[in-house]
């Protein structure tokens, strides 16, 4: 059976005062990342308390259930799960009892050798509770804080054991250490309050709680995070890096710096390469919302075509991409936009989206475009083809998901019934990243994967 895939956000606090309300404003600055489960875990001087359960942060963690609990360290979480089990039981952080105190853990990743991990440790008469990756991540831990005094010891042990993508929050005992795996495929950075420090998925929450940004968790490192200093603890030998490029064009809030680039600046830039590798005779220049709005304007300021929105998003209409049958993910999809009649009218009109999965937001996006008095559309799309699944945490499993597996581009546009269509190339989006080819995962668009995944093609052959 397949574990619960996820691509959720982490936090951790380390604080001189209670930090239950920052932790708590954090992940709703990151809900984005996950809107399954909510939770968060505080040391209170002796004991860990947890709350935690299926919902949005604000129905979880509301004043009522936070009233009761505090402390100066904690670890709070978002889930995102798509296949698997969706239960509460699977919400974080994961507490377990170790020789070394009370282990909470806050996950966002996915173990790719978790199968085998979890194989290998029944043989050695090992149960468990979930069936979570991050169940496994707080066992092996465990393990390895037997056998050693240091923490930092410890945490090094479970990585060399650990195959994929994985950033975490790790509270031990009240100590609190930030962790990325050796690639930095997933996103976590650092930053300071005043009498504390931060660990958190997207720098985004660090405007919200007023605290300044000190730098990223580097590939591979170890951080422990105390109310006044960081000590690390850093890989030895060489890092090669693989950050996961849909973190910018699609997953993070536009407010993030990850890895030293905005990601508003890159979708903007990704909407300039756009508008010079695939120009277009058009009067209007429209985004699909939210996720799609930057890269049209960089397309729209590069063109000099007119930006103008096209569609008011019903924010309150939950995720579509996620919904099991196709005829519910296209309702779902119109019940989520309405065209703005008069911007369309009568119009030639080029919408850009972030990316095509399988088609289903923009077949049914164009049809109510046409029904509106569109008169032209054309589509550009910021992200390359999707053909290769993501086994790092985003929620793209199957090839037969993919229609750019099936479907070339202009049959791709003739079934989404679009007057043109044009992908950014793998080479524009990295120059719209500005961070090197061969430290990026573009493992969905090139199918050449930097952890090794049977089946498929690894970077290192
Ligand atoms: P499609 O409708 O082609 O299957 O998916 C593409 C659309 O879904 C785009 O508008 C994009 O913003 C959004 N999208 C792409 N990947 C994901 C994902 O992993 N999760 C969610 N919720 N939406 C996604
Ligand atoms: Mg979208």
């Amino acid at each position: 059976m397949a574990g619960p895939k996820h691509s959720c956000g982490v936090v951790g606090m380390n604080a001189t005062y209670n930090v239950v309300p920052s932790l708590q404003r954090a992940l709703l600055v990151i809900q984005h990342r996950g809107q399954e489960s909510a939770g968060l875990s505080v040391f209170d001087g002796k004991y860990v308390q947890t709350i935690k359960n299926n919902g949005l942060v604000d129905a979880v963690l509301n004043e009522n259930s936070l009233r009761s609990i505090s402390g100066n360290c904690g670890v709070g979480h978002v889930r995102y799960s798509t296949t698997g089990s969706h239960g509460a039981i699977n919400a974080q952080p994961l507490t377990v009892q170790s020789v070394k105190g009370t282990v909470a853990i806050a996950h966002n990743g996915d173990i790719t050798n978790y199968h085998a991990l979890r194989e290998n440790y029944f043989k050695q008469g090992w149960s468990f509770l979930t069936d979570s990756d991050s169940e496994i991540i707080a066992r092996i831990l465990s393990k390895h804080l037997y056998s050693t005094d240091e923490p930092f010891a410890a945490i090094r042990e479970m990585m060399s054991e650990l195959d994929g993508a994985y950033a975490l929050a790790i509270m031990i005992n009240g100590r609190l250490f930030g962790v990325r795996d050796p690639h930095g495929i997933r996103p976590l950075c650092i930053g300071k309050t005043e009498g504390g420090h931060i660990i958190v998925s997207e720098s985004a929450a660090l405007i919200s709680l007023g605290a300044e940004f000190v730098r990223d968790v580097e590939p591979g490192e170890i951080v422990e995070i105390k109310d006044d200093i960081i000590l690390s603890d850093k890989p030895k030998g060489p890092i090669n890096k693989a950050h996961c490029m849909f973190e910018w064009t699609y997953f993070a809030r536009p407010d993030s710096v990850m890895d030293g680039r905005c990601v508003y600046d890159v979708r903007k830039k990704i909407g300039i390469i756009l508008a010079r590798e695939a120009p277009a005779d058009v009067d209007l220049v429209m985004p699909i919302p939210d996720s799609g709005r930057a890269h049209a304007i960089g397309y729209s300021v590069e063109s000099g075509v007119p930006y103008e929105e096209g569609f008011m998003k019903n924010r309150f209409v939950g995720r579509t991409f996620i919904l099991p049958d196709q005829s519910a993910r296209e309702n779902a999809v119109a019940m989520k936009m309405n065209p703005i009649r008069s911007t369309i009218e009568g119009k030639r009109i080029l919408i850009v989206d972030d990316s095509i999965v399988r088609g289903t937001t923009l077949m049914k996006l164009i049809k109510l475009l046409r029904s509106a008095g569109a008169k032209e559309v054309h589509v550009r799309i910021g992200c390359p083809p999707v053909i290769a699944p993501c086994y790092y945490g985003v929620d793209m499993k199957t090839r037969d998901q993919f229609i750019a597996c099936t479907h070339t581009v202009d049959q791709i546009r003739q079934s989404i019934g679009a007057d043109s269509l044009a992908y950014i190339s793998i080479n524009g989006l990295v120059e719209a990243l500005e961070i090197p080819k061969e430290d990026l995962c573009l493992a969905c668009v090139d199918g050449i994967y930097p952890t090794r995944i049977d089946g498929e093609k690894y970077r290192y052959d």
